[in-house]
């Protein structure tokens, strides 16, 4: 029995050593990224459906490992989670950000991902901030953009960091909006500007009726609340015929671009025509 059992349970061993291996090399990789310089921020295009101008953009995290090539953010963001490395690096996105959007030619809207994470100290409100005022940047073209689970640790600690970011001219999206355990009391409950109605939805708009009934509620409910919307991952022109039908603020997606360099961003900015 001892071998058999010893047998498997030998394999399984073996696999999580690597796996284990693998996230220590990660972590230790991750904890050295910052200070070499292999992160980078590309920018998505937002376009306002109401006149057709790309009113800002979303920074989105990149990291140029010098082995494994380009990790994606699903990859290496909840390994930054866990190891609290995400604090030092999301300050490095905020500044970034702050910096590249100070210098558009426009006055766009800047949109910057926070993890749950950074939310759990209220030092970051003031550290937002300050990477705000430094850059020059009006703090109503900085948008935060927090997920649900921000909210589910159930001290007052993050709904006091977004009110004092909210008092500060700061504007605040919920990201992802329906995958987590959206509750609508949240939408009472939280200083927000904006909902993000999750790619998922979108992108089943044409195959299932009840996808679509999901958007047009969201946009109607948030509409009627006073809350912007933006629709993700809108990638044919059919979804983006929907969402304007419906009256859906802003979309995001690839049709209408995929995230581009500071230098892309600037360019796009200054094709558009003036208003
Ligand atoms: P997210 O905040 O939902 O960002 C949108 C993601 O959807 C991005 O993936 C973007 O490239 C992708 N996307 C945009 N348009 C389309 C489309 O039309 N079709 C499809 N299939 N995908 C589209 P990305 O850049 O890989 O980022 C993944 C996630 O990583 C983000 O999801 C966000 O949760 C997280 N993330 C990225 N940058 C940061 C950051 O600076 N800080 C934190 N805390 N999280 C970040
Ligand atoms: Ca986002
Ligand atoms: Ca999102
Ligand atoms: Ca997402």
């Amino acid at each position: 029995a001892k071998s058999a059992r010893g047998g498997s349970f030998r394999f399984f061993d073996v696999s999580d050593h690597a796996l284990a291996r693998e996230r220590r090399a990660l972590q230790h990789d991750l904890g050295n990224a910052l200070h070499r310089g292999e992160f980078r921020l590309v920018y998505q295009p937002i376009l306002a459906l109401s006149d057709n101008r790309i009113v800002g953009f979303e920074a989105l995290l990149r990291w140029q490992h010098p082995t494994r090539g380009s990790v994606p953010p699903t990859a290496f963001i909840p390994v930054a989670e866990s190891t609290g490395l995400i604090r030092s690096i999301g300050e490095w996105v905020i500044e970034e950000a702050c910096r590249t959007a100070a210098a558009w030619p426009q006055p766009s809207r800047i949109s910057v991902n926070v993890s749950a994470v950074q939310f759990r100290e209220p030092a970051i409100a003031a550290q937002i901030m300050a990477a705000i005022a430094a850059s020059g940047l009006a703090p109503e073209r900085f948008e935060i953009e927090v997920t649900e689970t921000v909210l589910l640790s159930d001290d007052e600690t993050a709904l006091e960091i977004l009110r004092t970011l909210s008092a500060g001219g700061i504007r605040v999206a919920l990201d992802d909006f329906g995958t987590g355990y959206s509750s609508l009391s949240y939408l009472r409950k939280l200083p927000l500007h904006r909902i993000k109605i999750d790619r998922s939805f979108v992108q089943d708009l044409k195959t299932d009726l009840q996808s679509a009934a999901i958007v047009k509620s969201v946009i109607g409910l948030a509409t009627d609340l006073g809350i912007d919307t933006t629709a993700e991952g809108v990638e044919t022109a059919e979804q983006l015929g929907f969402l304007r039908a419906h009256a859906c603020g802003e979309a995001q997606g690839y049709l209408i671009g995929r995230p581009v360099d500071a230098a892309e961003a600037m360019a796009i900015l200054r094709r558009q025509p003036k208003r």
